[in-house]
């Protein structure tokens, strides 16, 4: 496979230095490329009047950090260091707005599976400007997904809390194979067979004006998830976690994701089967909304969700 630049910044910080992204590199070695050991995090800076806002990034890299803990790794980064050197790297890429990409990883000082006690792991973080994860058009109009044949794995055999690349390939697999059977997205149950999430965003459904939320076990408690919980609480809707089945979600009024990535987005079908009249309702639509101006800062009681420099 040739090797295409695919730059979209030119800057990327790498273990305490501002490199050029073509020099960004890691060796073929690298163990976490072959057991799958990578951390990641994924945050978002928007757009305001006053410059580029990061997204509660406190949040994001708490569980960057409890996520490099969790793997038995350790780096030298604070939170506070953290979003320090997001803020100079957005700056010194000249983003208004974008994507931000953490990544802690463990080099080719090792073979094999066995780590040293407490591996100092390489980190660095990367940003891109980034649209909308499903599109334009499934932002507004809502997305089709698809129950995957792959299912969140078994809580004694992985770290659902933590963001590990090796715990991504069942949601590699199940995107997979939604876009190839012509569907936008894939849900997955959890092994018991209620409704987890999907491949990398969280679910809501809303039935009788309550919105519901699959409980805390198998998913990945997203930040945006905890948003909308905050969002439906102060705009006074009746929100429960509990279990959900594939029965409940298909009967939803409403049904949207969440998540860094996604934001807040519709779906408006599953299995082929439309959910409510088939568009947008209107609770996903306040919630959106809410969702946005929060973004911006300019929602009262949740103002410190954004961060300057
Ligand atoms: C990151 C992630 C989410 C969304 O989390 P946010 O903090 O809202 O971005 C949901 N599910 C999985 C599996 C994830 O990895």
């Amino acid at each position: 496979m040739a090797k295409k630049s695919n730059a979209d910044s030119q800057f990327i910080w790498m273990d305490g230095q501002m490199v050029p992204y073509n020099n960004a590199t890691t060796h073929v070695l690298s163990h976490s490329l072959h057991y799958g050991g990578a951390i990641f995090e994924g945050l978002r800076a928007y757009a305001t009047p006053q410059g580029p806002a990061l997204f509660r990034p406190q949040e994001h890299f708490e569980r960057f950090l409890q996520s490099i803990k969790v793997m038995g790794y350790s780096i030298s980064y604070s939170t506070t260091d953290l979003i320090r050197i997001s803020h100079e790297l957005i700056a010194k890429n000249n983003f208004p707005a974008c994507y931000v990409r953490p990544v802690a990883y463990i080099d080719d000082s090792v073979r094999g599976l066995k780590l040293p006690p407490s591996p100092e792991v390489h980190t660095a973080i990367a940003v891109w400007p980034w649209g909308k994860y499903m599109g334009d058009e499934g932002h507004l109009k809502g997305v089709k997904v698809k129950t995957s044949t792959f299912r969140r794995p078994d809580v004694a055999s992985s770290l659902p809390l933590a963001k590990i690349s090796g715990a991504y390939l069942t949601s590699v697999l199940a995107r997979r194979e939604a876009t190839l059977d012509g569907f936008d997205e894939a849900i997955l149950l959890d092994p018991q067979g209620f409704v987890a999430e999907g491949s990398g965003e969280n679910i809501f459904i809303v039935k009788d004006s309550e919105i519901m939320t699959p409980s805390v076990g198998y998913l990945l408690p997203g930040i945006t998830r905890d948003c909308v919980i905050q969002i439906a609480k102060y705009l006074g809707f009746t929100l429960r976690e509990e279990a959900i089945t594939r029965n409940q979600l298909y009967l939803a009024d409403e049904a949207f994701f969440t998540g860094t990535a996604v934001e807040v987005t519709p779906i408006t079908e599953v299995d082929h089967l439309k959910i409510g009249l088939g568009h947008p309702g209107p609770i996903t639509q306040k919630i959106k909304e809410t969702f946005f101006k929060c973004t911006q800062g300019q929602v009262d009681p949740f103002k410190n969700w954004v961060h300057f420099p």
